[in-house]
């Protein structure tokens, strides 16, 4: 990244949004755990009842922490405003719901997040939204869905898990053209790595429970938009869902974020050199990585993303199931658990989801192992995964 670059995170992360003359000059931003607000006139409560989403009336709409969270989170992703919400998946329904109604139609990119599979194929099938599932690596499938009812494109560029892509700028020309709103989930790159505004994509969403917040201890989620589209979706749907953050939980984010850079740079750089190690490893038969150079869309990875982040899909070169348990039994630093984004490495093996009685197995090889590289020392992780793959 350009210095350049840094230096506006930077003062994104400092300064923006903060008003500490208003708050006793304190540098940490404060927890205003206080669910509504007293107004001193009539006309001063007039006033606020006409803006609910900038004015302090009660903390299911605007509470200060959670703005403070909300003028950052814009900035860092190029929209005029944002929400914040109490998880990821809430910040994709409340998003989606704004901008649907009974006759509409979804493109939504194949193997999207679990819970956005079931948002759009249960939850708004029940309200008669349709919907097509395709794949986006290609914008000619995207073409092909769309009829004059499609009302939004969902993307997720890339996945969590094999990482495919779609090119951000073709979908949000094509979508400009053809009057669809344009979704994101952007969880995987962080603002840090790319940013889905630039190349003219509406609603920008995050699990903040990842990057953003960065600490394995806040589940939460964000919705990125111009000014316009975060009023209707603050209006239509959020404070009707009330999908609001605590403030106490805000004020966790707000502390994550002030090592934003400093985490995501390291995550990525521990993943993309323990990519170029695995990939010349005999146990190992293929490693999905974004910017390693035999991924199937490197050159587009190149062009829209700044980093490819800290997850990294593996295939085991294991003969049985028994290797890919010995594999996983051996490794000591990548913990086992779903999620990633915190400190810890984490490992999600795809075999978990192979062999449960009355349940089909997973879509995707026993073999496959999902890491996710956090803050410890490289040279840790790397021998971590060394020793384990010796046990295969
Ligand atoms: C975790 C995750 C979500 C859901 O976020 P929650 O904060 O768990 O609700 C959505 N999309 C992606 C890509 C994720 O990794």
């Amino acid at each position: 990244m350009s210095t350049h670059q840094h230096s506006s995170l930077t003062d994104i992360i400092t300064h923006t949004g903060e008003d500490r003359s208003s708050y006793y000059n304190a540098i940490a931003p404060p927890i205003i755990q206080s669910s509504n607000f007293v107004f001193d006139t009539i006309d001063d409560m007039r006033k606020a009842f006409a803006d609910e989403l900038d004015y302090h009336i009660y903390t299911r709409g605007n509470n200060p922490t959670v703005e403070i969270l909300r003028k950052k989170i814009a900035a860092l992703e190029k929209t005029e405003d944002a929400l914040i919400t109490g998880s990821g998946a809430a910040a994709i329904a409340t998003a989606m719901l704004a901008n649907v109604q009974a006759g509409d139609h979804v493109i939504c990119v194949q193997k999207p997040y679990t819970w956005t599979y079931k948002l759009i194929s249960q939850l708004l099938d029940k309200f008669k939204v349709t919907y097509e599932f395709v794949d986006g690596r290609d914008i000619e499938n995207i073409k092909k869905a769309y009829n004059k009812n499609t009302s939004v494109l969902y993307l997720e560029s890339p996945n969590s898990l094999t990482f495919e892509l779609q090119d951000l700028e073709a979908c949000g020309k094509w979508a400009k053209e053809n009057g669809v709103i344009t979704m994101i989930d952007n969880s995987h790159c962080s603002p840090f790595f790319q940013n889905p505004a630039d190349y003219g994509i509406d609603i920008i969403l995050h699990s903040a429970t990842k990057y953003i917040n960065g600490h394995s201890d806040v589940v939460a989620g964000v919705i990125c938009a111009s000014q316009k589209m975060i009023s209707k979706i603050f209006e239509e749907s959020y404070m009707v869902l009330g999908t609001i953050i605590s403030p106490h939980d805000a004020s966790l984010l707000l502390r994550g974020l002030r090592t934003f850079t400093l985490r995501v740079e390291k995550s990525n750089e521990t993943a993309q050199r323990l990519a170029e190690f695995l990939s010349n490893h005999p146990k190992i038969e293929k490693v999905i990585y974004p910017f390693h150079s035999n991924f199937e869309q490197y050159e587009l990875a190149r062009k829209q993303m700044r980093g490819a982040g800290g997850l990294i899909t593996i295939k085991l070169n294991a003969a049985d199931k028994s290797g890919v348990f010995r594999f996983i039994n051996n490794v000591k630093y990548f913990l086992k658990a779903v999620s990633w984004g915190g400190y810890e490495s984490l490992m999600m093996p795809s075999i978990v989801f192979h062999d449960i009685p009355g349940r089909p197995d997973s879509p995707i090889h026993w073999t496959y192992v999902r890491l996710y590289c956090g803050l410890e020392d490289y040279e840790i992780l790397q021998l971590d995964l060394q020793k384990a793959l010796d046990a295969i």
